[in-house]
């Protein structure tokens, strides 16, 4: 599944290759991924100059001045550029084209878990969109502190791990990147969040935000075309100290990297670091 990271890379690139273009048309094949896609988004946005491209959480924000395209890539989708005047056949699972003046942004999605939604300028802020407006807090932002750790999880017993997987806090922590930025703030990962202090709190936002940011980077440096990657893959190739290693010597201590299992997902940590 795409994570934060490479939504964050497809954003880039697609700023670099699309900001200013005009939105000639949309083709739409397959209406029905997650959401269907809406009727008349094509006479909508028909000879549209996209101005921006956003994120928030895995969640793209094209901006027209009519309003914003949304579009997520659920469990398998991707986004290519086409460049040029003929984008070729659309194969299978090529449910969605948007074609641009310069090329084609072509939505593929063999799960259709993906989403392309339409929010009208009209219908006031895109924050106050409802897929957007429980989320929580950009771990980029300003407001992504110690304090904010801290005080969203006073008397909760819930593990810090399930409470940063579960993106009420922080948006885009997912279960590789809990693993390796608790192990980097040497906390355990069933501690209950609410027994974390402060300071702790404080060294676990810079982890989080160094793991996401190398993953960033390596995603920037091997993307071509800045196609999102789908399929299994989900991560890009992150230098893991724990995640993946269960069985294997702890790099920092030396100890047996452990691995626990709960609800299918897997929990790499290290007895000897994290506590
Ligand atoms: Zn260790």
């Amino acid at each position: 599944m795409p994570e934060l990271p490479e939504v964050e890379v497809v954003r880039r690139g697609l700023a670099a290759q699309l900001r200013g273009g005009t939105l000639r048309r949309v083709r739409v094949r397959e209406p029905r991924l997650r959401w269907a896609v809406p009727e008349g988004l094509d006479a909508a946005l028909a000879e549209s100059r996209l101005e921006s491209v956003g994120r928030r959480g895995k969640y793209l924000l094209l901006r027209f001045a009519q309003g914003w395209l949304i579009v997520h890539l659920g469990m398998s989708g991707s986004l290519r550029f086409l460049p040029g005047a003929s984008a070729g056949m659309a194969g299978a699972h090529d449910h969605v084209d948007f074609v641009f003046g310069h090329g084609v942004l072509r939505l593929h999605d063999p799960r259709r878990f993906g989403a392309v939604l339409w929010h009208p300028a009209h219908a006031g802020a895109i924050e106050c969109h409802p897929l957007l407006a429980g989320l929580g807090v950009e771990p980029f932002s300003d407001r992504f502190d110690a304090a904010l750790l801290h005080r969203a999880t006073r008397g909760r017993r819930a593990s810090t791990k399930q409470l940063l997987l579960a993106g009420k806090i922080v948006v885009g922590v997912g279960n590789i990147y809990a693993c390796e930025s608790l192990f980097r703030a040497a906390i355990r990962p069933s501690t209950a969040a609410g027994r974390i202090g402060l300071a702790r709190y404080g060294r676990l936002a810079a982890c989080i935000r160094e793991t996401l940011s190398e993953a960033i980077e390596r995603g920037g440096s091997t993307l071509r075309d800045f196609v999102g990657s789908g399929g299994e893959s989900g991560y890009f190739q992150l230098d893991c100290d724990v995640y993946g290693r269960a069985g294997d010597a702890c790099r920092r201590c030396g100890a047996i990297v452990r691995v626990d299992r709960e609800h299918a997902r897997a929990t790499y940590w290290c007895a000897g670091c994290q506590h």
